[in-house]
C-alpha cells in the first residue's frame, strides 16, 4: 500500500471529527463514513466514542450492521474508543435489550461501569504497546472489560484491581478511553500501523 492509508471513521453518531484530526496528525488520510460505498473503500475503520445504544439503533436503521460485521469478518482493521469499544464487543452487560454490536472482540464489556460519582475522570495508563511513557487517558461514562477470551491481548489496565481498559484481538483494537480528545496520538499511531500491516 501507499505510505498513507485511508481510514474511515464511522459517522452514524459520536465524536467523528476528533478522530479524523487524530488520524491526520499521524499521517493517515481520514474520511467520515456515512454510506456503504465509502465503507467499501477504506483500509481501516474507527468506531468513535458517543452513545452505543444510539449507534446500534442507527446502524440497524441505516442498514450498516451486517455490512460492518461482514467487513470486520473479512479482515478490515477496526478500532473502537469507548462506545466504539462496546460496538466491537461480542458481549455487553447492561446493554439495552435491543442493542446489537458489530462484535469481533471475544470480551464482555460493562457499559457505564465506573458509576455515577466518577462519570468522567482522567488517569495515567501504562500501555506497553505505546512505549514507556504513560498515556493520560480521558474516561467519559466509560465501559470496562469484565472478561476476555484466550485470543484477546490485554493492552492496559487501571486501578488497584487491574481493571482492563484496552484490548486487541487480531485486527480489532479497542480502548475504554478517548485518545481522540487528547493531543497524544500514540493509540492512533498503533492503529495506523495495524492497518499498514494488514493491507
Ligand atoms: N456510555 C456510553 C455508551 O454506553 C459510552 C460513552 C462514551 O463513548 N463516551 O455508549
Amino acid at each position: 500500500m501507499t505510505s498513507s492509508p485511508l481510514i474511515g471513521v464511522l459517522a452514524l453518531q459520536g465524536d467523528v471529527r476528533e478522530h479524523i484530526r487524530s488520524l491526520e496528525s499521524v499521517g493517515a488520510r481520514a474520511v467520515a463514513v456515512r454510506d456503504l460505498p465509502t465503507l467499501a473503500h477504506v483500509d481501516g475503520l474507527v468506531i468513535p466514542g458517543g452513545e452505543s445504544t444510539t449507534m446500534s439503533k442507527l446502524a440497524i436503521l441505516d442498514g450498516f450492521l451486517e455490512p460492518l460485521r461482514a467487513a470486520r469478518g473479512a479482515g478490515l482493521p477496526m478500532y473502537g474508543s469507548c462506545a466504539g469499544m462496546i460496538m466491537l464487543a461480542d458481549r455487553v452487560t447492561d446493554a439495552r435489550p435491543d442493542q446489537e454490536t458489530i462484535g469481533g472482540l471475544d470480551v464482555t464489556v460493562r457499559r457505564n461501569a465506573f458509576g455515577r460519582q466518577v462519570d468522567s475522570f482522567e488517569a495515567d495508563v501504562v500501555m506497553p504497546v505505546l512505549g514507556e511513557e504513560p498515556f493520560r487517558a480521558v474516561f467519559i461514562r466509560a465501559p470496562l472489560v469484565d472478561a476476555v477470551g484466550p485470543e484477546v491481548e490485554v493492552l492496559a489496565r487501571v486501578g488497584d484491581d487491574g481493571t482492563i481498559v484496552a484490548v486487541r484481538q487480531g485486527h480489532v483494537l479497542a480502548t475504554a478511553f478517548h485518545p481522540e480528545l487528547t493531543g497524544d496520538h500514540r493509540v492512533h499511531e498503533v492503529f495506523v500501523q495495524m492497518v499498514r500491516k494488514q493491507a
